[in-house]
């Protein structure tokens, strides 16, 4: 990538090697460092794995890290993320479950890259898998192994001919709801906010009920967020009592338009969001 460039001093949204992001947990905290980030969450998808790491470095370099899990959920709520904050990366009850998460991640891979093969598209399983490089298993490792073989000129080509819900080569994840997302992250003593609302089909039903199961938070800055998006978040925030959370969603790839630190996000977020831990 080029130039690092100045950010802003928090994020609380970011994906490592540990999950579908292309940087170590370790080069990702420096990368961070180098934009000026301070505080920084590492989200990756269904795994605590890339935590110890990043905040091995984080010490090194002054980058405070939160641990953070984001759970992608399958309900008729469309894409509702749930970020969960200051879990415990040794949680062993957790880990199951992420893990049960994880395996039903690569056997929905598995099964579209049939799909793929089935339409002609000759993408490997074995590719798919080196590229994610042990790391959760997603789309974007799919969508990688597609541009690579040149049968898409971007990640987002990949999404949207091949493998976005309602295309030919989308399966629907096994997993957790809505709901269900909220409830994991509370019972394991984490403060859970929503992602990116504006992916959210009926944000404003669905907001009460997550509320009602321990939502604390709403991502209401975000890169791909409009103003108006924004203000509509910070609306709901005040109305439900939930904590505005923001993050730049970086994966390292160009996706979701900004890099690391690339939202602002007010210092007091972190404080706020400490306060609705439960029996720490
Ligand atoms: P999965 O968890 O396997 O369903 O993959 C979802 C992930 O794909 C999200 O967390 C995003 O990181 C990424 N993603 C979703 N839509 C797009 C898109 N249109 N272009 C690039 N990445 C996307
Ligand atoms: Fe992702
Ligand atoms: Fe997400
Ligand atoms: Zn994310």
């Amino acid at each position: 990538m080029g130039a690092i460039g100045e950010g802003y001093a928090i994020d609380l949204h970011t994906h490592s090697l540990r999950s579908d992001g292309a940087l170590s947990p370790a080069d990702l905290v420096k990368r961070a460092a180098a934009r000026g980030v301070t505080i920084q969450a590492l989200s990756d998808h269904d795994t605590l794995a890339g935590i110890a790491e990043a905040e091995a470095t984080g010490r090194d370099l002054g980058v405070r890290i939160i641990p953070a899990t984001e759970l992608n959920t399958e309900s008729e709520w469309g894409d509702a993320h749930v970020l969960g904050y200051f879990i415990d990366p040794a949680d062993a009850a957790l880990e199951d479950r992420l893990r049960w998460l994880r395996s039903n991640r690569g056997r929905r891979i598995e099964l579209m890259v049939e799909k793929l093969n089935a339409l002609d598209y000759a993408v490997d399983l074995a590719r798919v898998l080196e590229i994610a490089q042990g790391g959760a298993l997603g789309r974007p490792h799919l969508a990688q192994a597609l541009f690579e073989k040149g049968y898409v000129k971007s990640y987002d080509e990949a999404f949207d001919t091949l493998i976005a819900k309602d295309s030919p080569a989308y399966v629907a994840r096994v997993g957790l709801t809505p709901l269900e997302a909220v409830t994991l992250v509370r019972t394991h003593g984490g403060v859970p906010s929503l992602a990116h609302p504006g992916t959210v089909i009926g944000l404003d039903e669905l907001l009460p009920r997550l509320v009602a199961a321990g939502l604390a938070g709403i991502e209401a800055y975000y890169g791909e967020h409009s103003p108006r998006m924004t203000a509509r978040c910070l609306d709901r925030a005040r109305e439900l009592d939930l904590v505005p959370t923001g993050g730049s969603d970086f994966h390292g790839r160009g996706e979701h338009g900004v890099d690391i630190g690339g939202v602002f996000v007010p210092p007091e977020t972190i404080e706020r969001l400490e306060s609705r831990r439960r029996g720490a």
